[in-house]
């Protein structure tokens, strides 16, 4: 599960998360919906440690991630597609990854195999087009088969059969019992895709609630 408790970061005067706190469990889709700036991905980055809190913290399974001993085999993320480049290829980028993180080989086949690159595993990244870097992503996410997975604006750029990819993708993992959450500025992408919802405004909870009970009170 995820829980952020009293987030707060500061960029200077700015502040992009202020006081937030909210639990995702795991089971379900859980929307992060805001407008752009709201703090939604700098949320994300301090569930992931890439950013410290200014106070406050963001916990995965009860820990924060600097003190995580496997942190790819509890959380999975996909920030930002454009942000995967370079000139290896594919299979070459996963098993990087994979090593670094002491996830076997076999592993880097069967993701791969599971996101549908399979046949583009020798393709260099930076050949790729928007829609198969944001699956080689997704594998990355997936390499070490975690329980707790995020997903930044998911659908931004892809075309329409990417789009459904993802969401069937998101609707299983929860099914199979992880905590998903993926953020959005668009509340047409929350009633497709989440359970439940928790709305950000200017870095703070606006509302936490089931998808149903938003879409019948408005
Ligand atoms: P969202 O993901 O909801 O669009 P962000 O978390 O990206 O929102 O941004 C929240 C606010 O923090 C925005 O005002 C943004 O400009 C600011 N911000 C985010 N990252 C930085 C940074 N590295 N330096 C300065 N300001 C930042
Ligand atoms: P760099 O690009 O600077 O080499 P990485 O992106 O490889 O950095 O890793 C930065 C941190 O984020 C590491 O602790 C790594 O374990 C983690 N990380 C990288 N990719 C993922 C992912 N898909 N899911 C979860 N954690 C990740």
């Amino acid at each position: 599960m995820i829980e952020v408790r009293e987030l707060s970061k500061r960029y200077g005067a700015v502040r992009a998360v202020d006081g937030l706190s909210f639990t995702v469990e795991p089971g379900y889709v859980a929307g992060f919906l805001g407008p752009n700036g709201a703090g939604k991905s700098t949320t994300m980055r301090a569930v992931l440690g890439l950013d410290a809190p200014t106070s406050g913290e963001a916990l995965v399974n009860g820990g924060r991630y600097a003190d995580i001993r496997r942190p790819m085999c509890e959380v999975g993320a996909l920030l930002d597609a454009n942000a995967v480049h370079g000139g290896r290829s594919a299979v070459n980028h996963l098993r990087c990854l994979a090593r670094s993180n002491g996830i076997g080989d076999k592993r880097v086949v069967e993701v791969l195999e599971q996101v549908g690159l399979a046949g583009a595993a020798r393709r260099r990244v930076a050949a790729m087009s928007l829609g198969m870097k944001q699956r080689l992503g997704v594998a990355a996410a997936l390499l070490g088969d975690p329980g707790v997975l995020l997903f930044d604006e998911p659908v931004n750029g892809l075309d329409p059969e990417g789009i459904r990819w993802i969401r069937d993708l998101m609707r299983g993992l929860a099914a199979e019992g992880r905590t998903v959450l993926v953020s959005s500025h668009l509340m047409s992408e929350m009633a497709v895709t989440a359970d439940r919802v928790v709305v950000i405004g200017r870095g703070r909870l606006i509302l936490e609630t089931s998808m149903r009970e938003l879409t019948e009170r408005f």
